[in-house]
């Protein structure tokens, strides 16, 4: 199962999403030797930029990444509007790191950067502290600040699979007439019920199953499902454009030495070649302005 899925309660403004992944989570970690937290935790961003993903009202790219200075340098993950996912994880190979990871320990004085890559239009970041000790926390913090809607993430990762929940309370509707049947309670009891979802559950049931089980005397209304899978949006080209940020003097050190450049993208492990003649354009432009 790689897919996402949304849904609402009848008569309540409450709106929700569920994700599961398997092989696109599966797909995401195997390019590295990630230690089980750190991929359980790294899986746990995965299913967020889902979910987030799906709520942003853009076309393009949503990515959220954490860094600190603890023992886990930068976790981050991102997804497009094709339903791409990628991610990744760096970490202090030197020191150990427990198996149960608290965010607080694990990205010290950290932070959590959300960015929205718009296809046409300028990018826009949103940066939050990182309070509490789960990512599900700091995400209600990020949406607290931000959004103002109140929201709740519940987020599971086993190393094998991940999946979220994710419930959200919209404006008052404008329509006036159905202000007197509002169900007041309904955020209240339906994040209440949310709470008892177990890891296992999250993790293993179809979405339609996971709402039944929570959600059995609610008047749940389910849209299609998306799928879901990993890829990545690396290129020639754009790998050629990042090379421009480093020192032409050591691209040329490189060169002599090598006769090619090799750069392996991080996110999906392609490697690109490349000959002095395709750096030229590079190699030219920083020397005029040195
Ligand atoms: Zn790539």
């Amino acid at each position: 199962m790689n897919e996402i899925q949304r849904f609402s309660f009848d008569n309540t403004n409450v709106r929700g999403e569920r994700v599961i992944l398997t092989d696109a989570y599966q797909d995401i970690i195997k390019r590295k030797n990630y230690p089980l937290s750190i991929e359980k935790l790294l899986g746990e961003f995965v299913a967020a930029i889902a979910l987030l993903r799906d709520i942003v009202k853009i076309d393009g790219v949503l990515s959220m990444q954490a860094k600190g200075n603890g023992f886990l340098e930068t976790i981050m993950a991102e997804c497009d509007e094709l339903q791409n996912l990628r991610g990744i994880a760096q970490w202090d190979e030197t020191q150990s790191v427990p198996n149960e990871i608290d965010l607080q320990d694990a990205l010290k004085d950290g932070y959590l950067v959300i960015t929205i890559t718009p296809k046409n239009g300028s990018r826009y970041q949103g940066i939050v502290e990182l309070v509490g000790s789960t990512l599900s926390e700091c995400i209600a913090q990020y949406f607290l600040q931000s959004e103002q809607l109140p929201s709740r993430v519940w987020l599971a990762c086993d190393g094998t699979a991940c999946g979220g929940l994710f419930l959200q309370s919209l404006p008052e509707g404008q329509d006036q007439d159905s202000n007197e049947n509002e169900d007041k309670d309904a955020w209240t009891r339906i994040t209440h019920l949310a709470s008892t979802v177990k890891q296992e559950e999250l993790l293993t049931l179809q979405t339609e199953a996971l709402l039944h089980r929570l959600y059995h005397e609610e008047v749940v209304l389910l849209y299609s499902p998306k799928e879901m899978q990993f890829g990545c949006s690396c290129s020639r080209q754009r790998t050629l454009e990042a090379m421009a940020s480093i020192n032409a003097d050591e691209l040329r050190e490189i060169l002599i030495e090598q006769g090619s450049i090799s750069t392996t993208c991080a996110f999906c492990a392609e490697t690109y070649d490349f000959t002095e003649n395709e750096l030229s354009v590079i190699l030219g432009d920083q020397a005029h302005t040195h």
